[in-house]
């Protein structure tokens, strides 16, 4: 299965990521992930990256094109694979267009997570994430079983920098500029399968999973 998920900051994609890469086997990849935990390694690229994620605005496209297009090579062709995060930008989704063309096969799905920015706000300012193993919680949501504490893992749960208030606004604007229209492209493929969000986790993934199945069929 190879699968794309897309939805405003906040909307419950990595979430979701986490339990859809179980069900169906396939490797996760997170842009996000990738640069924070470039950034924990200090690499030139984790730095590079920080100038923008802290400002809320998208890292430069060639950049995240590499990245991507370099895991996806290290997966090899008939790998399947859940992308989250990626692509944000036009420019990024004709790369990887072009990209699974030279590989040999496209996307099965797009899956859209709807969410109105009045919920985004609280999902954001409320997140926690593992610092070992990016596993994400919420303090009223999704809180861990010993608070601060990974259930996965044991490691330490942090606040991103970029989500604090200020620049949560900012990184609404950025989606509803970069990566909104996108949806269109998507559509127009015929992949897009849209989902409620506001619903509860568990209800957001059934939603997901029957979406896909309906697709198949
Ligand atoms: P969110 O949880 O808001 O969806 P992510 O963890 O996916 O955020 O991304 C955090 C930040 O990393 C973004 O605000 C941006 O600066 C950078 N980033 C991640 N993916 C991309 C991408 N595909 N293109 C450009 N920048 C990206
Ligand atoms: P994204 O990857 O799209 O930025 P996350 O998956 O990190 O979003 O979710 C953002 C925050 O909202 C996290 O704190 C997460 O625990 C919480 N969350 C995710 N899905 C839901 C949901 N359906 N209902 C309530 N809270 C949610
Ligand atoms: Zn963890």
């Amino acid at each position: 299965m190879r699968l794309l998920i897309m939805g405003p900051p906040g909307a419950g994609k990595g979430t979701q990521a986490e339990a859809l890469v179980v069900k169906y086997n396939i490797p996760h990849i997170s842009t996000g992930d990738i640069f924070r935990s470039a950034l924990r390694e200090g690499t030139p690229l984790g730095l590079e990256a920080k100038e923008y994620m802290d400002r809320g605005q998208l890292v430069p496209d060639d950049l995240v094109v590499s990245i991507v297009v370099d895991k996806l090579e290290s997966l090899g062709s008939g790998s399947g694979f859940l992308l989250d995060g990626f692509p944000r930008t036009l420019p990024q989704a004709e790369a990887l267009d072009g990209r699974l063309k030279d590989l040999g096969g496209g996307l099965d799905a797009v899956i859209n997570i709807e969410v109105p920015p009045q919920v985004i706000v609280e999902r954001l300012t409320g997140r926690r994430v593992c610092r070992q193993c990016s596993s994400t919680y919420h303090l009223k949501h999704n809180p861990s079983q010993v608070r601060g504490i990974c259930d996965t893992c044991g490691g330490e749960l942090y606040q991103r920098d970029d989500d604090s208030l200020e620049t949560v606004q900012e990184r609404l604007d950025v989606y509803n500029r970069q990566t909104q229209p996108l949806i269109k492209h998507y559509q127009e493929q015929g992949l897009l399968l849209s989902v409620d969000g506001t619903k509860e986790i568990p209800a957001v993934l059934e939603a997901i999973t029957a979406a896909l199945k309906q697709k198949e069929e």
